[in-house]
């Protein structure tokens, strides 16, 4: 049995922000002017709740920020996550009278190893990729908003940064974390002009390029729907470069895929504004300051290290999980009118 939500949703996929801290102020996401508000932990804590919520049920783990790769001791961290196997909750006979599963975690050595993956902006990732790989990180995910060096340093804020982001992607290609994606979201104004360009970069790179719809979870609250730029108009696009293929995808993966027609070069879509996906949403996530959210556009957060803090056991963090599981909202509300923004920004939760 594993963790369930009220909805009947599993809960397997973890995303741990280890930082809010970020060296790059993309247009979309920051103003550059706040900083890190929350800090962070130490590492043996983000480490407890993961073998906590792996002992729940929990079988991916992506690593996220801020920027991730800005803090010391992640290629240790990974290690230490590898250790983990994925594992559902022990059987039980009763469940929650809330429709959640009972918290009995428990670990099974011989099962496959955790999926460890890792968000970045790439920008240190060149000199990390083989190291992360040898520590047990299954794959990684780039973001890269523009292929063009100055609207690249137009959209992050960074000069030079360009450079560094291809030569990041092409080691963590030859380190074999795979497949690798890159992620570039579309803000009008910005780069929609960049979609055929992306579409043959991920050809000649051979990489899964996805595109994510711009979301209201900016520092500078600039978002309106004029700005996203949605699947269908990236589809109409992307159609005048060359016919893309629908591929099936899991329900829960968030990216509507597609290939080209002669096989060459994979784009998905993440379209959480125009086709939102929150009945198939499998995903916790945990702020770089150990909070839970069981939302991105979560208006509440749930202090799992204050719980830690003050002493609970393993059993009673698993408890306090399935209470703040069976809270996670049915979906969010962009765009309709009683929508209300996220009580954090992006940054400060974890992408
Ligand atoms: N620093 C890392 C990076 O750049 O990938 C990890 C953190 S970043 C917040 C995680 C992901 O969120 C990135 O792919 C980023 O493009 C995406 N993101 C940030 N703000 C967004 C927004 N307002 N709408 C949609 N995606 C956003």
């Amino acid at each position: 049995m594993f963790l369930h939500d009220k909805f009947g949703r599993a809960i397997t996929d973890l995303r741990i922000s280890i930082t809010d801290r970020c060296n790059y102020k993309c247009v979309y996401c920051r103003t550059g002017n706040e900083g890190a508000l929350y800090g962070d932990l130490d590492f043996d804590d983000y480490l407890r709740m993961a073998r906590v919520l792996v002992g729940m049920g929990v079988t991916k783990i992506r690593l996220t920020g801020g920027e991730p790769l800005l803090r010391n001791g992640v290629v240790d961290f990974v290690r230490e996550l590898a250790k983990l196997r994925p594992q559902g909750l022990k059987p039980h006979s009763d469940s929650g009278s809330n429709g959640t599963a009972e918290a009995v975690p428990f670990q099974n050595q011989d099962a496959d190893p955790l999926d460890i993956a890792l968000t970045t902006n790439g920008h240190l990732l060149a000199d990390l990729a083989q190291l992360l790989k040898d520590a047990g990180l299954t794959r990684v995910t780039v973001s890269m908003d523009a292929v063009d060096p100055d609207r690249f340093a137009r959209i992050t804020r960074v000069p030079n940064g360009y450079d560094h982001v291809l030569a990041g992607i092409r080691a963590a290609r030859r380190a074999g974390l795979w497949p690798l994606k890159v992620n570039c979201v579309l803000m009008r104004g910005f780069n929609e002009d960049q979609i055929i360009p992306f579409g043959m970069f991920a050809r000649e790179e051979g990489v899964t390029v996805r595109f994510i719809e711009f979301m209201p979870l900016e520092e500078g609250r600039t978002w309106s729907p004029n700005t996203v730029v949605t699947l269908d108009e990236i589809l109409a696009r992307m159609a005048e470069y060359r016919p893309l293929v629908e591929i099936p995808h899991a329900r829960s993966e968030t990216a509507r895929r597609y290939r080209f027609d002669d096989g060459v070069g994979e784009i998905g879509i993440i379209a959480p504004v125009s086709h939102p996906f929150c009945g198939h949403c499998s995903r916790i996530r945990i702020t770089s300051d150990g909070k839970i959210r069981t939302c991105l556009f979560s208006i509440w957060d749930h202090d799992l290290h204050a719980q830690m803090r003050q002493g609970a056991s393993d059993e009673e963090l698993a408890e306090f999980i399935c209470g703040v599981v069976a809270r996670k909202e049915e979906r969010h509300h962009i765009g309709e009118p009683d929508f209300v923004p996220a009580s954090r920004t992006m940054v400060h939760i974890g992408g």
